[in-house]
Formats: structure tokens, C-alpha cells, sequence
């Protein structure tokens, strides 16, 4: 199509110019002057042999006669004046030619013939080099620009991550009306890092963002980067962004980040040379386009804790997103979406069947409703039963990838306590973090999670506030103590954050009587060892059995502290305990009302 118009204008232009060269050829008299060169001109002129000339100023050329014959001369551009008024004054019969229009044309296309043709040869030749040559296309981007058409997935297709798809809708919105976003002079955040455990929906979300906004989705994945040639990373993340560019708005999603993301110089021999030129590239070029330019970069991984802290800085990867596994009420959601298009008998309840399932993520779901289809196909049932359901979740369950931490029914009863422990020891103490939910959805290493509101940078903690953190902290432990009169290893996490909470206060901030407002050890960046600040002691050891005296004094105080609380509040406890074993998840209003209630 560029082709066709470019092949007309190349052909226009040889029509103009042969046919303006044709009209000069036969405007120039047949009897053609002898070119003479300037100084014959000059003497002719001084020795009074010229009787006439013609001056072109047209083409700079003089044509004279001396002797009865014809001569011809170039002269200087813009001395046409000078050379006539010079002619004049030797006595010559000067005539000045009027500038002829085909003359003007032949001219100005003398000029431009040369530039034009340059151009149209260095534009064909870029076309060659971008289209059809496999030679130089090696190293393009495998990325692939998805159809609009086909497969389009939307925010319907993935369920019960909502507070994932809220935060995902100001991207959608941006990337629908830009200008209104520009007009207000927003900025919007170029990179959005999904991380969350595999088989979540991250890169469903990814692309259910693409598809709400009806922009192209370029996809790549962290190891596609770095799987062959060496050096051929690098200028593959170039390839995709220039392809982005050129189709902005779109979403370029990077999936398994951390296959290139990897933290750089770690690890031994000072880590590898092609990732770290791939991750480079991939830095230099998120860095490269403005902020408003329509291009939003997405990545996922699993792995957030190995990523170079340089993806995470503002103007990179600065919003992040956390994909949860799905509590009970999501995995309903997300088993109605797999089981949209299937026959379902009447006895199916997808709600047992999600009650059953804690753990499963939405790939999990989606596999053990496409094992329950299989298994009714097998038997020639008509519909799906319940029984196939239920067969089918053992088979996921014990399937070979085993992918989802699923909690028995023991394990489910000690972690509801463990977290509803933590959860109402923070709610009772007075600097209890704010509370925003609390869940027995396991999350990454820990089996449970009490999710505090996100801590503001506080600059300056009272000793109470780190007391009641302590409290807090050791809530879980002691809340199994008191229950199942037996504890589990569940709380090592706590003990040692508490410990080290504790271990700070005294030896940094100088807050425990015994040892006075004194900082013990000294405070040492030793690079070389990673990124973590080493202590150097610099006390004796009778300090330092001090020290540790402190430290066990304050946390069982705080451990007895938190004894009592829930023992006082042994109701509220129990409470907790079972709305998080019947519903997996209670929300900070669920959890106010049942402290009010009994308390
Ligand atoms: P991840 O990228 O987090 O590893 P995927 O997005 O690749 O997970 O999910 C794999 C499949 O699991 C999806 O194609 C989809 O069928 C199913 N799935 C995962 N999460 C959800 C969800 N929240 N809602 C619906 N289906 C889901
Ligand atoms: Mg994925
Ligand atoms: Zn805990």
C-alpha cells in the first residue's frame, strides 16, 4: 500500500523532469556557442572585441561574440549585475534574458534530482531491511502483538480478586481517556508489578486490563529474554518497546520477571552477564519513554524478594500489586466462571465445594472443574454431579504438581486461633496496628496472615508502641497455648520478629532500665556482606548476658501480657477463631462487632 504511493511519486517526478529537460533542449538554439573560459571574456572585454552579449541570469552563463563567432561563459551566482554593468561600460550591446520558466524549473529540479534520489534509495532500503530480511530481523522480539479479536479476556473472566481488579481499574480508565488524566496533569504509573504465588491469575489480570481497555497487549516472558544467544536479550526488551512505541496505547507485559529481574551482583562469580545486560536494557528503556506516553508496563512473578531494587524505584515498577489466593467467597466466584458454559446437575453447590478447597488458587479451580467435566464425560452422565466435583478436588489435591498448600481440618483450627490471637491482642492493646482484615489463606511461608492497614513511616515510637507490637506478635503463640495447651511451630516467624523488636529497643534506642539510655554495639554497613547492617559488639560479655536477660524479661512480659488479654477475652477469641474457620477471612467491621459484642 506505502509501496503503490511511493512508486507514484518517484514516477511523477521522472515525468516532471524528462519533460522539463525535453522543453529545454528545445528552448537552447541548435548552433550551439563555444564555451570559452572567464579570462578570454575579460580580455575580449578589455580589448574592445565584444560587440554583443546576452546575459541568463537564470543559469549564470554569459553568451558573447567576438570576431563573428559565438561564445559561451559561466560566471559567478549574483554577479550578473556587475558583469552587465562591466560589459556596458566596454561598449558591449548587453542584453539580459528574461528568466524563462522551464529554465527555473530545470534548475531548482537540478537541485533537488541528487537529494530526492538519496532519500527515496535510503527510504527503500529501510523498508527491505524491516520487512522480509530474516538476516537482520534476528534478535526481534518474539513478542507477539495478541489479535484484538480473538480471546479477549475481561475483568469477568477473573474473579474473586476484586481489591486486584480496583486498583487495576485507574490503568484501564487511563488508558481508555488519556486526555482526561493529561488535562488534570496526573501522572500515571508507567510500570504495575504483579506478584503474588502461581496459578493466581496474574497474568489473566494483565491481560483482562488490555482487554477492558481495548489496547494491544505485547507479552514476553522473563526467560524468552535470556534463552539462546547471548547479547540477543538486550535487544530483544529494545525491539519490544520500539514495537510498543509504535502502537501506544498498549501494555507490554513481562511475565516471570524475576527470570531477568534478578538481583544484580548476587550471587557468586558476580552473577550473569546476559541477564544483567538484558535487565539493564530493560531499565534504560522504562526510563525511556515519558511519563503520559500511553505505554504501561506490567510484569509478574512469584518471586518479589529476588528482584533488583533498581525495577522497584519510582518511574519503574512503583505501583505493586499483591495477587492473593482466593478466600472461600472469591473461589466460589472463580468456580461460577469455570463452570459457566458446563451442564451442572442440580445437586452441584459450588459453595461446599469452595468451603472445601481452602488454599486452591484459580488455576487449581480451573483445573478441578475441567477434571470434574472429564470425569462426567467419562461416565456418560448428562450434567455434572456433585460426586464428580468431589472426585475431582482429590485429584487436584493430590495431583503431581501439588501446587496449593491445602490446610486440614487440625491445621485449619490451629491457625484460625494463631491468627485470631494476633488479631485481638492487637485490637485490645492501646497502639495496636489498625486492623484490615485477618485471613487462614496461606500466604507465601506463613500459614495465616493478619493483615495490619499499611504502616505510615513513623519517625518516632514510644516504648509502648513497640511493647504492644511485641504483644501483638506473641498474641499468635499464645493464643495455641491457651487453646490446644500445646504450641506448634507455626510462630517462629513472630518469635524472632518480636525478639529482634525487643533486642533493638534495648541495644539502639536505649529504652529498658536495666541497661539505661545507652546504644550497645555499633552500627557497621559491611557492604561486601549483602545489604544487611551487621552489628559489631563492642561490649563484654557481662553486657551482653545483660543484654539478653533484658530481652527475655521484657518479651515474657509481653507474652504474659498477651496470655491474659485473651484469656480475659477467651469469647471474643473463640469467636474469632470460628468465623475464620466457617469463612476463612473477616473483615475489620466483622471483627469490631464481635469485639463490641462481647466485650
Ligand atoms: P499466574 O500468571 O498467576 O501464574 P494465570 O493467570 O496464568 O496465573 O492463571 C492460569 C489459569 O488459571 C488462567 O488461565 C485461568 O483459567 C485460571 N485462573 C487463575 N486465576 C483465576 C481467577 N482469579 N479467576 C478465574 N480464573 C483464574
Ligand atoms: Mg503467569
Ligand atoms: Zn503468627
Amino acid at each position: 500500500m506505502q509501496n503503490r504511493w511511493l512508486r507514484g511519486v518517484i514516477t511523477i517526478v521522472l515525468v516532471v523532469l524528462f519533460v522539463s529537460t525535453l522543453m529545454d533542449l528545445l528552448n537552447t538554439p541548435s548552433n550551439a556557442a563555444k564555451q570559452a573560459p572567464y579570462s578570454s571574456l575579460v580580455t575580449s572585454m578589455n580589448n574592445r572585441q565584444i560587440s554583443t552579449a546576452t546575459v541568463d541570469p537564470a543559469t549564470h552563463e554569459v553568451t558573447w561574440s567576438a570576431h563573428g563567432k559565438q561564445y559561451q561563459t559561466a560566471y559567478a551566482l549574483g554577479y550578473t549585475n556587475d558583469l552587465s554593468n562591466q560589459l556596458d561600460s566596454h561598449g558591449v550591446q548587453v542584453t539580459i534574458m528574461k528568466p524563462s520558466s522551464s529554465g527555473v524549473w530545470v534548475s531548482i529540479l537540478g537541485d533537488l534530482l541528487p537529494i530526492a534520489l538519496v532519500a527515496g534509495f535510503l527510504f527503500f532500503f529501510f523498508r527491505q531491511s524491516q520487512g522480509g530480511n530474516r538476516m537482520m530481523s534476528f534478535g526481534r522480539s518474539q513478542a507477539r502483538l495478541q489479535p484484538d479479536t480473538q480471546g479477549t479476556v475481561t475483568f469477568a473472566d477473573v474473579a474473586g480478586v476484586d481489591e486486584e481488579k480496583q486498583e487495576l481499574e485507574e490503568i484501564v480508565d487511563f488508558l481508555k481517556n488519556p486526555k482526561r488524566y493529561l488535562e488534570m496533569g496526573a501522572r500515571i504509573p508507567k510500570g504495575v508489578l504483579l506478584f503474588g504465588p502461581p496459578g493466581t491469575g496474574k497474568t489473566l489480570l494483565a491481560r483482562a486490563v488490555a482487554g477492558e481497555a481495548g489496547v494491544p497487549f505485547y507479552t514476553e516472558s522473563g526467560s524468552g529474554f535470556v534463552e539462546m544467544f547471548v547479547g540477543v536479550g538486550a535487544s530483544r526488551v529494545r525491539d519490544l518497546f520500539e514495537q510498543a512505541k509504535k502502537s501506544a496505547p498498549c501494555i507490554v507485559f513481562i511475565d516471570e520477571l524475576d527470570a531477568v529481574g534478578r538481583m544484580r551482583g548476587a550471587g557468586y562469580g558476580g552473577g550473569n552477564d546476559e541477564r544483567e545486560q538484558t535487565l539493564n536494557q530493560l531499565l534504560v528503556e522504562m526510563d525511556g519513554f515519558g511519563i503520559n506516553e500511553g505505554i504501561i508496563v506490567m510484569a509478574a512473578t512469584n518471586r518479589p524478594d529476588v528482584l533488583d531494587p533498581a525495577l522497584l524505584r519510582p518511574g519503574r515498577f512503583d505501583r505493586q500489586i499483591v495477587v492473593h489466593r482466593p478466600d472461600q467467597e472469591g473461589r466460589i466466584q472463580i468456580l461460577q466462571v469455570h463452570t459457566k458454559n458446563k451442564p451442572l446437575a442440580d445437586d452441584v453447590d459450588l459453595a461446599v465445594i469452595a468451603k472445601r478447597t481452602p488454599g486452591f488458587t484459580g488455576a487449581d479451580l480451573a483445573n478441578l472443574a475441567n477434571e470434574a467435566a472429564l470425569l462426567a464425560a467419562r461416565e456418560r452422565q448428562k450434567r455434572i454431579a456433585m460426586h464428580n466435583f468431589e472426585e475431582a478436588a482429590e485429584r487436584v489435591m493430590a495431583g503431581p504438581q501439588k501446587k496449593s498448600r491445602v490446610l486440614t481440618e487440625f491445621e485449619k483450627r490451629v491457625v484460625a486461633f494463631h491468627e485470631g490471637g494476633h488479631t485481638l491482642v492487637g485490637m485490645l492493646v492501646a497502639h495496636g496496628d489498625p486492623i484490615h482484615k485477618v485471613t487462614i489463606i496461606p500466604r507465601g511461608m506463613a500459614m495465616g496472615y493478619t493483615m495490619p492497614v499499611p504502616e505510615e513511616d513513623r519517625y518516632l515510637i514510644t516504648k509502648e508502641q513497640i511493647l504492644d507490637k511485641v504483644a501483638m506478635s506473641l498474641g499468635g503463640r499464645a493464643a495455641e497455648a491457651i487453646v490446644f495447651g500445646e504450641i506448634s511451630t507455626g510462630a517462629s516467624d513472630d518469635l524472632e520478629k518480636s525478639t529482634r523488636m525487643v533486642r533493638q529497643m534495648i541495644t539502639e534506642f536505649g529504652m529498658s532500665e536495666e541497661l539505661g539510655p545507652m546504644t550497645y554495639g555499633s552500627r557497621q554497613d559491611q557492604v561486601f556482606l549483602g545489604r544487611d547492617l551487621m552489628r559489631a559488639r563492642n561490649y563484654s560479655e557481662e553486657v551482653a548476658s545483660k543484654i539478653d536477660h533484658a530481652i527475655r524479661h521484657i518479651v515474657m512480659q509481653q507474652y504474659e501480657r498477651a496470655r491474659n488479654l485473651l484469656v480475659q477475652h477467651r469469647t471474643a477469641l473463640n469467636q474469632i477463631a470460628m468465623g475464620l474457620i466457617d469463612k476463612e477471612t473477616l473483615s475489620s467491621e466483622e471483627l469490631r462487632t464481635i469485639i463490641q459484642a462481647t466485650t
